[in-house]
């Protein structure tokens, strides 16, 4: 069976990293495990390494941490459906909001005394969520009238729909709408919460604005990566998650295929070089597990060349290295890659405790 291996403490390092440099600026980071599902044992590594939030995208990815014990802060990223907002103002203690209508249904529901906090997302150019900042002022006015103090800030996410860089003058904006909303209501915000990995080269370059107290980070501490700049990040490590897929198949084979050429599995219409009788090997991996294109192989002269459902070949004629069915190949992957593989269930999960390891021979 194919499976991951989740290096904890490469993990923790990224995070520690990340955190001093923006504990240095002044900045609080919120820890995203978004893309492990909310991986209980990624997220202790988070929280051992001072991070005090958990930023998650869905309520069943809190409740599986919550349930494993990370005795945590958490932050929801993003609401869930109506009907499940009341179980989510159980699950987490800061919510990101970005329509009035789904901040009253918070409002309405968040009668618990337990304290919780609302970020209200203004879309800085991205056009994924937010108030766009042309219009912000008055719905911002709008939201404090419906969350009053529990209003703690405003926010904005760059790089994801539209891939838009962050400079200055985006977070500008968002301390430009907190001072007007003091000087008209009188009401300061306490959380300016600006980005994610995509704005990291701000802080280390310094010329992140001031003001700016938080950044909610995934792929940096998760991956060591800033696909959006892509880049890798300074000082964090890539090896983070290692997948191992297992050799079902070895065979020689044309690299063209014989008849007429419709389209492959998925609907795309496939393209061929001809390039001779080429090594191939399928792997015990498929879509359901990754996303071809985000595997790196760590062996080289090692190419992935397609995967169906539940296929994935790879092309290993260049590859010095003698395989025999059995044995396995390895990869590091892409954000999406890695998304994809703690998402399915066929996949493996094994974590690694080296420091541990160490300490115990
Ligand atoms: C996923 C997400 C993040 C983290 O983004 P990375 O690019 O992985 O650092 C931050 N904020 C929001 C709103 C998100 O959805």
């Amino acid at each position: 069976m194919a499976f991951v291996e989740v290096y904890l403490d490469r993990i923790y390092h990224n995070a520690a990293f990340l955190n001093n440099l923006c504990a240095k600026k002044g900045i609080g980071v919120v820890g995203v495990t978004k893309v492990t599902c909310g991986d209980p044992a990624v997220a202790r590594s988070l929280n051992k390494a001072s991070i005090k939030i958990i930023g998650e995208s869905r309520i069943e990815n809190i409740e599986r941490m919550k349930k494993a014990g990370i005795d945590s802060e958490f932050m929801l990223l993003r609401p869930p459906e109506r009907s499940k907002i009341k179980e989510a103002l159980e699950l987490a203690d800061y919510f990101l909001v970005s329509d009035l209508a789904i901040l009253e249904a918070f409002v309405a529901a968040d009668i618990e005394t337990e304290v919780h906090g609302y970020i209200y997302m203004v879309d800085t150019g991205d056009l994924r969520e937010g108030v766009w900042y042309r219009e912000a002022e008055d719905e911002l006015k709008e939201a404090l009238k419906i969350a009053r103090d529990k209003l703690l800030g405003i926010g904005t996410n760059l790089g994801c729909y539209g891939g838009v860089i962050a400079t200055p003058e985006k977070f500008q904006i968002l301390i430009d709408l907190s001072e007007r909303l003091k000087r008209f209501t009188g009401f300061q915000l306490k959380i300016l919460s600006a980005g994610n990995t995509a704005s990291l080269p701000l802080v280390e370059y310094g010329t992140i604005p001031e003001g700016i107290n938080q950044f909610r980070l995934g792929e940096s501490i998760v991956c060591g990566t800033d696909v959006t700049n892509n880049r890798i990040v300074p000082g964090t490590r890539q090896d983070t998650f290692i997948l191992h897929g297992e050799i079902i198949e070895l065979k020689r084979k044309p690299s063209v295929p014989e008849g007429e050429i419709g389209q492959d599995a998925f609907g795309r219409k496939p393209h061929f070089e001809d390039r001779g009788v080429r090594l191939r090997a399928i792997l015990d991996l498929g879509e359901q597990d990754v996303l071809p294109s985000g595997l790196i192989p760590l062996e080289q002269g090692i190419e992935v060349l397609h995967a169906s459902s539940d296929h994935l070949i790879v092309d290993l004629t260049e590859c010095p290295k003698e395989f025999r069915v059995g044995d396995t190949l390895s990869f590091r992957m892409s954000y999406g890659a890695l998304l994809r593989v703690m998402t399915s269930k066929y996949v493996r999960k094994e974590y690694i405790h080296e420091l541990q390891k160490g300490q115990s021979r």
